[in-house]
């Protein structure tokens, strides 16, 4: 049975009647809705931004056009080549041309080329004015070699100087780095500017002190003009 009390009592199913009225307000509330936009947008109009203005036309690209290519010989220009024998007048023409330039060539080993003063040739074993060795055996040349090509051994003299009593060089084993060059403190060992020293057995390019020397007293006078020209460079 129907009572207000029972209503009461039990509350008002609130969601039930939203639910209940939502289809009769939600058109209501979607025309007001729509009406204030449109009195909105009437009353503020959006500004339209002015277009940029278009680019400005490029300039047609430059097309660049080969150049004709010389006509190719016909059979007349063949026929008349053959005839003529022009090739041959061409060929005798370079003949003559290069006839009269100097050579590139040299007439070795009569001739030789010019040698910088730093050349590192053959080894030589210089001597002072006097005669007497420079080497004082201090064997800086023979620790630093990389190649370990150098042997030395020494002994004190009578008069209290220490000097070799072998200096042995293993041509085969030095890559003319130079290096006991630059060690040595009194320019004893040098590297001279003889290139020409090959030989026909291995045994021959193992120098010895006495072979060292001989190369010192042999190129001196070149060794002591290139150590001069190269003493600004030290
Ligand atoms: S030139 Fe170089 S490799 Fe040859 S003996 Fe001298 S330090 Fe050794
Ligand atoms: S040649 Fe020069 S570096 Fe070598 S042991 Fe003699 S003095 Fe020393």
């Amino acid at each position: 049975m129907f009572r207000l009390s029972n209503i009461a009592k039990r509350g008002i199913p609130r969601v039930s009647l939203a639910t209940g009225l939502r289809p009769t307000f939600y058109p209501l509330v979607s025309q007001i809705s729509r009406n204030f936009s449109n009195t909105l947008f009437q009353r503020y109009p959006i500004e339209q931004k002015p277009s940029p203005p278009p680019p400005p036309p490029q300039k047609p690209l430059k097309t660049v056009t080969a150049k004709p290519k010389a006509p190719a010989p016909t059979v007349l220009d063949y026929t008349a080549n053959l005839f003529l024998l022009t090739e041959i007048f061409r060929g005798m023409w370079l003949v003559l041309e290069q006839f009269f330039r100097p050579p590139y060539t040299i007439f070795y080993p009569y001739e030789k080329g010019p040698l910088s003063p730093r050349f590192r040739g053959e080894h030589a074993l210089r001597r002072y004015p006097t005669g007497e060795e420079r080497c004082i055996a201090c064997k800086l040349c023979e620790v630093v070699c990389p190649a370990l090509a150098i042997t030395i051994e020494a002994e004190a003299r009578d008069d209290g100087s220490r000097r070799t009593t072998r200096y042995d060089i293993d041509m085969t084993k030095c890559i003319y780095c130079g290096l006991c060059q630059e060690a040595c403190p009194v320019d004893a060992i040098v590297e001279g500017p003889n290139f020409e020293f090959s030989t026909e057995t291995r045994e021959e390019l193992l120098y010895n002190k006495e072979k060292l020397l001989a190369n010192g007293d042999k190129w001196e006078p070149e060794i002591a003009k290139n150590l001069e020209a190269n003493q600004y460079y030290v």
